[in-house]
């Protein structure tokens, strides 16, 4: 260690989230702890491209002749490891508010959350999490980081933790830019001391670091441990997937395979390369999902932008990866990526053959297009309201549930249309939260009878993406719980009778401003009554949808459909006939009005509701018992 001190150090506290989580990495994440070699010598690639961008504008920075590298040493007797880099390095606020801190202040949640549910804490996912540093301490007790920045007027730092409490900085006599982080291994980990571990590790996690990792034991010649391979230039037959998937996990810190990729070098009025991956589940990290991961913009090979969002449209932003392009000036700054024409053309051939990949899947591959759909579905749906060049190929990815698919598995509408009857002239859909739920709606009373098939819409979603597709080839998409649906097959309109009137016109007096209208129903089968949506209503739920953003939401009125076959509605007519005044007709007109209400999930009064159920029954039991006792 440096013992040139000119200051004496001043000590940090760690917050006690940052403890805590410290506690469990240490104690929890034991899988894998040779991805504290993976986190390090990624956080030293960072550092270089960060180094090599600066370089780029400002000759006046620190060290600008050094060259580009990472340096491992080694010391197996000793059990002493030390990592350097001749990257942009850190300045004190680097030190205290990036290293010494979380960068997301759910993190110590999510991992308890994951170790309560029993998930094992996988060392792999550490970097998910963004604490990537902090996996040395799964190997060492006592870390030493010396650094000094780019900036022309830094001054050298050590950064010293046990991991535990606390942390302290000092300056130190540092000449060179860079970061060299030093420590000796726990009895546990010596193995990382050992030279052909080292490098079995650095070629399994860390070829594609396009800067030399250079590793040796102190004082001897140092070997170049990988061979740099910016993979997205090379040739799509020379990559495999394994090798991109290895790349892939590099990049993003996701521990499991991408669900699949397009490797591209596109020539013509855009040149770029790009390796773009579909993950297989979002990322853990959490309350940073949208703005962190995208796609990383190079221009010939030099990192430009992180995530840089003009590269894909917002629906289409779970896509992680590379994208490389010669047609945007060395010299570029984000302002300029942000109104390149050049970045327009890349995003739109981009997002074709992400949709080409996606298409394929849906195609080939069902299985995987599922859990693409079940991962980001909700996220590519919103691509049919914001992207109108490519709505046809959306919506054909479409996916929905329906009343003639088994539990858990999806419907196309193509799929859907190619099952409909010939007199079927519309698309039909219900809106709704759980599938169970909606199978016993009685608007699907009519569609259940006749065999017609109806999309079960239960993501929130749907219901604003749905309604704006008017057609598809030809065909209507139309909700079940509209007035205006037309039902053929059960067209002997009868005129209803003159008691069926009087009935009617009773429900109207009942009810009076509640609804929009009174009908006979031709969609009921088993069901007394329901609510459906004529002019002035919303969907259920659409409805609910609006409480819940706005709880004053008082949607319109709706037209309440009787099923003048129901016995029970037969028996009322009976009432009716005998005595016009009988005060319990009003009572159970308003019962079944708030019944069909309970089943749209709008009800404002169940108390009142049940009160009257339960002065009903007591009615009912009453005379039943009584005629029972005699
Ligand atoms: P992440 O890399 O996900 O941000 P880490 O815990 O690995 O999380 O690192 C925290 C921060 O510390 C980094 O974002 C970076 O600012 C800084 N850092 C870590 N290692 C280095 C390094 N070798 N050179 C410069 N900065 C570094």
């Amino acid at each position: 260690m440096n013992d040139t001190t000119t200051l004496t150090a001043e000590t940090f506290e760690y917050k006690a989230e940052m403890k805590q989580l410290l506690h469990l990495i240490v104690h929890s994440l034991y899988t894998h702890p040779e991805v504290f070699l993976r986190e390090l010598v990624s956080n030293a690639s960072d550092a270089l491209n960060k180094a090599r961008f600066r370089q780029l504008t400002d000759t006046a920075m620190l060290g600008s002749e050094l060259p580009l590298e990472i340096r491992i040493t080694f010391d197996a007797e000793a059990k002493m490891f030390t990592i350097e880099d001749t990257g942009i390095g850190m300045t004190k606020e680097d030190l205290v508010g990036k290293l010494g801190t979380v960068a997301s202040s759910g993190t110590l949640e999510f991992i308890k959350s994951l170790k309560e549910q029993g998930a094992a804490l996988d060392g792999n996912m550490i970097g998910q999490f963004g604490v990537g540093f902090y996996s040395v301490f799964m190997v060492a007790d006592d870390v030493s980081v010396e650094t000094r920045h780019a900036n022309a007027d830094s001054v050298g730092l050590r950064w010293q933790s046990d991991g535990q409490g606390s942390f302290t900085i000092e300056e130190i006599d540092k000449p060179t830019r860079g970061t060299r982080i030093s420590f000796r291994l726990k009895d546990s980990a010596s193995e990382f001391s050992e030279e052909y571990r080292l490098k079995s590790i650095i070629q399994k996690y860390s070829n594609f670091v396009d800067f030399p990792i250079l590793i040796g034991k102190p004082g001897t010649e140092a070997e170049k441990a990988n061979t740099i391979r910016a993979l997205w230039q090379a040739p799509k037959d020379s990559v495999s997937a394994e090798e991109a998937n290895e790349f892939y996990k590099f990049l993003t810190g996701d521990f499991q395979d991408s669900l699949g990729y397009v490797h591209l070098s596109i020539e013509g009025s855009v040149n770029f390369k790009a390796l773009v991956f579909i993950p297989e589940t979002p990322p853990m990290r959490p309350f940073t999902l949208d703005q962190e991961n995208s796609l990383h913009l190079y221009t010939n090979k030099v990192l430009i932008e992180e995530n840089c969002k003009q590269l894909l449209p917002d629906y289409l932003r779970f896509a992680r990866g590379v994208v490389d392009t010669d047609d945007l000036p060395l010299n570029v700054s984000r302002e300029i990526t942000q109104s390149s024409p050049q970045m327009t053309k890349i995003n739109k051939v981009l997002t074709g053959k992400v949709l080409g990949l996606l298409q394929d899947w849906a195609a080939n591959d069902t299985g995987k297009y599922a859990k693409f759909y079940a991962a980001f579905g909700q996220q590519f749906k919103t691509g049919i309201n914001s992207d109108f060049a490519n709505r046809e190929q959306l919506v054909s990815l479409l996916r929905f549930d329906s009343t003639q698919t088994e539990k858990g598995t999806l419907t196309s509408l193509k799929d859907y249309t190619s099952r409909m009857k010939s007199e079927q002239k519309e698309i039909y859909f219900l809106t709704g939260d759980h599938r169970e739920t909606m199978l016993n709606n009685p608007n699907l009373e009519y569609f259940q009878k006749h065999g017609m098939e109806v999309l079960l819409l239960t993501d929130p979603i749907d219901v604003i993406v749905v309604p704006s597709i008017p057609d598809f080839e030809g065909k209507k998409l139309i909700s079940i719980d509209k007035v205006e649906v037309s039902m053929d097959a059960a067209s002997e309109a009868k005129e209803p009778s003159t008691t069926d009137s009087a009935l009617l016109a009773l429900f109207k007096d009942v009810l009076g401003e509640k609804v929009e209208d009174v009908l006979p129903s031709k969609r009921l089968v088993d069901s007394a009554v329901t609510l459906v949506v004529g002019k002035e209503g919303l969907d259920a739920q659409m409805e609910r949808m609006m409480k819940m953003l706005d709880k004053d939401f008082k949607g319109g009125r709706k037209l309440l459909e009787v099923n003048m076959e129901h016995p029970l509605i037969k028996n009322l007519s009976r009432l009716q006939l005998a005595d016009a005044g009988n005060p319990m007709l009003r009572q159970y007109i308003v019962h079944l009005y708030e019944g069909a209400l309970l089943i749209e999930g709008n009800m404002p009064s169940p108390a009142i509701f049940v009160r009257r159920m339960t002065e009903l029954m007591t009615d009912a039991t009453n005379s039943s018992s009584r005629s029972t006792a005699s």
